[in-house]
This record gives structure tokens, C-alpha cells and sequence, in this order.
């Protein structure tokens, strides 16, 4: 199967051997250090200031999402959720679950934010703001930077979730001025699912730390307090993060984040500059460079899901809800070549000849 989906994607060999492997036990110095290069490497490449942390979560980003929203507000709080599509109203829900009281700033599908909207909501009393930076749902890609200038301005504590564009789009913790950042194994990190990381500024991490949860296994002090050995406190996703720490190294071998940032983007451009010719409109306004999201103008969405799967050996990605028949997403996260983008063109051309596509 060719994977063009928004994850899990294809992995590299180094991270496939691993996977091939007995997972060792991990109570060990050995284990300890790999996890604490895995720390280093992940605040350089989200460029978090001096004392942020990493933790690493044995669950899939949603559950480092809930972690967060009950980890780092309380009842007390009044938040601002950006939600423009299936990602942003999960932050909504947990909002809801946990009592945190909350605001959505609700986006048309495919809408950008643009400063005008964000600013009607300017000086309001609000003490946080949880964002997903790639609404994956649509692939529409929120400026950080703006926001930031926005949680800054309103004294904010700043969530970003950055499950699908961390290491795809540029992100700058410190510059942006993001309390929490959060990002998962099986997206643009292209291992396994099963771990999630959030990044923590000092702000954050004071916060969490006096933070009274009723929690065991989703307290973020608990674990940051393991993590000053390397450890967490309860058995890991152990040959995850042994291939997340290849893959990370293997980043910085090749110039670090901004490497694999340019990669990304040229798939994506790629890609792009071969469907100019194909009935498709863009869905998005401000498109992420890992995922278009496209809409067939006379063909249904799904089926041609369907079709790739089951006559060509490719997967893209349906949508859900109200979008299933009228939006699918391409991927270019995960070990794609510029060929492989060839080969789905040239399939959806051949959709084209049968009379699918038109
Ligand atoms: C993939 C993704 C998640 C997490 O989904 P899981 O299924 O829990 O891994 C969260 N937010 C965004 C923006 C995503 O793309």
C-alpha cells in the first residue's frame, strides 16, 4: 500500500528495524539516557526556551490533549477555544468534560483566522487559549505568531496543539510564546501511534506542578518528575520511543527541524503543482504543508477513497461527518518521494479516463 494519510504514514527503514526488534527492559541507565536525548532534542527542535520540559505520554495526542485542559486549567478559568473543525471541537468537549469554562471561536470549514475575528474577542477576561495550529480536519494551518501576539497582549496561558504540524510548518515555541506544546508519534515524527509529547515552558511547568488533579495516570507533575531521571512512571510505550529517538537523531543529523520542515513543504509543493490540471478546489485557505484537503467538484469523496484503496493499493484520507462525501486529504507527512506523489496523480487520472473523476 502507498500511505498518503495524515497518519499513521510510512516509516523510514532505521525506525522499521526497530520495530522488528525484542523491546529491551527499560529501568536501566541506558533507557534513561535515550529518553532524556529524546527530551534535549525535542525542545531544541520546538526551539522552547531555557528550563522548558518534554514528557512523553504512552497514548495516542487526544489523551495529551485531556492531560493538558485538566492539568494546566481549572474552574476557576475562563478559556478561549479556536474551533474551525473536528480537532478544535475536541478541545471544546474536554472543556466541557473537565468543567473548564470556555468560549468557542467558531471558523467556518476551511476559514483562516484571520486578526479581525481573533480581536473581537480582545480584552474579555479570558486566562487561556488552546489552539490546534494544523486544524487537520481541514488542513488549515493558524498563524502562531499572531495568536501569541493575542495570548501576550490578553496575558494568556497559550496551548498549542501541534499534533500534524510540529516538524511540517515552522513553530517557534519561545517566539510565539507558547506555554504548551503538543505533538504525537505517528504524524509527522512517522513512527508507530501509541506516544504523544507536550512540551512545557517554565510557565507551564510551575503551573502544573501546584496543579491539584484528581488523576493518576494523566498527572503531568508525576510524570515530570520522573522524567528528571529519564523515567516515566509507569511502563512506556518502550520500542516507540527508542524509534522516536532514531528518528530524532536522524533529524538533527540531516540540519534539524528546519530540514524536515523544507522536506515537507517541497512534498507538499510538489504534489500540488501536479494537480493543477484535476477537478479539485482547495478546501483550505491558508493550506499546512502536511495535508491538502481537497473537494472533487462532480465526483464523491468517498468512493474515490474506496476506489484508491481497493483498485490502486493507496490510501488518502476520507473526512468524516458532513464532509464524507465531499472532501478527501492527502498527506505528506511520513517517508514520500516526489514519485510517490506520480503515482497518485497518474491514478487520479485514470479516474479521470473511467469517467469517476470529471
Ligand atoms: C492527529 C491529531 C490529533 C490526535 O489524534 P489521535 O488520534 O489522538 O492521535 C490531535 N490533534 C490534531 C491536530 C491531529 O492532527
Amino acid at each position: 500500500m502507498l500511505n498518503f494519510t495524515v497518519g499513521p504514514v510510512h516509516s523510514d527503514d532505521i525506525v522499521k528495524e526497530i520495530g522488528a526488534q525484542d523491546v529491551p527492559y527499560f529501568r536501566t541507565a541506558e533507557f534513561s539516557e535515550v529518553m532524556l536525548e529524546n527530551e534535549r532534542l525535542m525542545l531544541k527542535f520546538a526551539n522552547a526556551s531555557k528550563g522548558s520540559r518534554a514528557v512523553f505520554m504512552t497514548n495516542s495526542s487526544t489523551g495529551s490533549m485531556e492531560a493538558v485542559v485538566m492539568n494546566c486549567f481549572s474552574e476557576s478559568d475562563k478559556v478561549l477555544v479556536i474551533d474551525g473543525g473536528s480537532f478544535g471541537h475536541r478541545f471544546a468537549e474536554l472543556c466541557e468534560i473537565h468543567n473548564i469554562p470556555y468560549a468557542a471561536l467558531k471558523l467556518e470549514c476551511g476559514k483562516k483566522l484571520t486578526k479581525e475575528k481573533l480581536y473581537e474577542y480582545d480584552g474579555q477576561a479570558f486566562t487561556g487559549l488552546l489552539v490546534n495550529i494544523d486544524e487537520t480536519s481541514t488542513g488549515v494551518l493558524y498563524d502562531s505568531e499572531m495568536i501569541g501576539e493575542f495570548c501576550r497582549k490578553n496575558d494568556l496561558f497559550y496551548v498549542c496543539d501541534c499534533v500534524s504540524s510540529f516538524l511540517a510548518d515552522p513553530f517557534d515555541m519561545t517566539h510565539c510564546g507558547a506555554d504548551v506544546m503538543i505533538t504525537g508519534s505517528q504524524k509527522v515524527l512517522a513512527c508507530p501511534p501509541g506516544v504523544s509529547i507536550i512540551v512545557l515552558s517554565p510557565r507551564a511547568t510551575e503551573r502544573v506542578i501546584n496543579a491539584k488533579v484528581k488523576t493518576m495516570y494523566f498527572n503531568l507533575a508525576d510524570m515530570l518528575k520522573n522524567m528528571e531521571r529519564g523515567q516515566t512512571p509507569f511502563t512506556p510505550a518502550v520500542g516507540i520511543l527508542l524509534q522516536i529517538n532514531a528518528r530524532l537523531k536522524e533529524i538533527e543529523k540531516v540540519g534539524g527541524a528546519d530540514s524536515e520542515i523544507a522536506r515537507v513543504a517541497a512534498q507538499a509543493a510538489d504534489f500540488r503543482s501536479k494537480i493543477t490540471d484535476l477537478p479539485f478546489e482547495y478546501v483550505s485557505q491558508s493550506p499546512a504543508n502536511g495535508v491538502t484537503s481537497l473537494h472533487p467538484v462532480n465526483a464523491d469523496a468517498y468512493k474515490i477513497f474506496e476506489l484508491l484503496k481497493n483498485e490502486y493499493g493507496i490510501w488518502i484520507c476520507p473526512n468524516g461527518g458532513n464532509m464524507k462525501n465531499t472532501v478527501f486529504r492527502v498527506g505528506h507527512i511520513g517517508a514520500l518521494t516526489h514519485k510517490d506523489n506520480t503515482t497518485l496523480v497518474n491514478a487520479f487520472k485514470d479516474l479521470q479516463v473511467r469517467g469517476i473523476l470529471n
